[in-house]
């Protein structure tokens, strides 16, 4: 089976992930801050360790990282906990049901205005449209999805943060598809929030939260923080008060060897492999399927490795169908995005999706691929 899912969740991780996982097990087995033991001690330094990993690349001091369960769960305690009645959000056309389904609710329940801006053909959102959204009223926060999910188009963050920090608006960067293919410090984003089971190769079941100082955040979540006193009101201590109930240690524990490994092999290879695939993948799909087929995305934008497409004579459930007879683990529909569609012209059943991680060639992908198209 090939697998072509990366941007879902990556696979398979470093032989070193899983193997960090279960050591956890045997070494390790309990939480930071429940107990004076020699574990508890050497848990809380793996903990301090990976949050400093996860801190150093976001740009931020460890102690404003927060490990969640997913940039799910970082979406909404970040949007739960900072939004105010009545604040005005603008966000791109390409954001995930993370961001887009909480700001929706959070529409009804605090009157939240949300205004989505429009993105092109290919996923790109225009610096100036979002500047004319961020003109037209006072707005309190700019979302941005850094890397479609969708067509791999990576925005241009700091020209963004630039407009939006000239307007005083805060700046949520979804770095889940880009962190671990692309730098996140240094871009100017006020938060960033992702999952470690995509490009940082680490375990389903983990997120963080990294929000630089200065930003003020209400514990969305309410719960036990081990060592604290015993006070029946959540603190507000960093990162303690916002990561409530025992934490995923051995997700923890892989994610650390996932940076590690990450860390050795470099961002921008990761990154410049990753669009390799791609690039191999649209060039064969064109040669062999011509006219037939319709690639999303660009050939030459900043971009990540995906490639979504369409078929003329079949529509992308069938074709998952027809891909999975072949051996190929791809990905087919909406991919959660309930917005950017309409812009792609894709409402009818969405794309067809490839991406491919770490261990899959490009000349792997082009021959099974081929294979299909013919
Ligand atoms: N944002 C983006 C851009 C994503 O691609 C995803 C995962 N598809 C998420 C958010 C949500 O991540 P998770 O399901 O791990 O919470």
């Amino acid at each position: 089976m090939l697998y072509l899912d990366h941007a879902a969740t990556s696979w398979p991780k470093p032989p070193e992930v899983p193997a960090a996982v279960a050591d956890w097990f045997t070494s390790i087995g309990v939480s930071p801050d429940r107990g004076d033991g020699e574990r508890c001690h050497r848990a809380a330094a793996l903990t301090a360790e990976v949050r400093a990993g996860v801190a150093a690349l976001c740009g931020v001091r460890a102690e404003r990282v927060v490990f969640t369960s997913g940039a799910t769960e970082s979406a909404n305690l970040f949007l739960r906990g900072f939004l105010a009645p009545g604040d005005r959000v603008v966000a791109t056309a390409a954001e995930h049901s993370a961001i887009a389904r909480p700001l929706r609710a959070l529409g009804r329940t605090l009157d939240i205005e949300c205004e989505v801006v429009p993105v092109d053909g290919a996923g790109y959102v225009a610096v100036d449209a979002v500047e004319r959204a961020l003109r037209r009223r006072a707005t309190r926060l700019l979302a941005v999805n850094h890397a479609s999910n969708v067509t791999g188009a990576v925005q241009d963050v700091a020209a963004l943060v630039g407009v939006a920090h000239a307007h005083g608006c805060t700046v949520l960067l979804d770095a889940s598809q880009s962190a671990g293919v692309l730098p996140l410090a240094g871009l100017g984003a006020d938060v960033i929030l992702g999952s470690a089971h995509k490009s940082l190769l680490g375990p389903p079941g983990l997120g963080f939260l990294a929000v630089r100082d200065g930003i003020a955040l209400r514990p969305a979540k309410q719960g036990g923080t081990g060592s604290s006193l015993a006070l029946d009101e959540q603190p507000e201590t960093w990162p303690a008060g916002f990561e409530p109930g025992t934490p995923n240690g051995p997700a923890i524990a892989g994610l650390g060897a996932a940076l590690r490994w990450i860390a050795a092999r470099g961002i921008a290879e990761l990154h410049a492999h990753g669009v390799a695939v791609a690039d191999a993948l649209r060039a064969v799909l064109r040669d062999a399927l011509g006219a037939r087929v319709r690639l999303l995305g660009s050939d030459t934008g900043p971009r990540i490795g995906i490639v979504s497409f369409t078929l003329a004579d079949l529509d992308p459930a069938e074709a998952g169908i027809a891909l999975d007879a072949h051996g190929i683990h791809a990905r087919t529909g909406y991919h959660c995005a309930p917005w950017i569609h309409r812009f792609l012209g894709t409402e009818a059943g969405g794309t067809i999706r490839f991406s491919a991680g770490p261990f899959v060639s490009a000349d792997e992908a082009r021959a099974a691929v081929a294979a299909f198209a013919r």
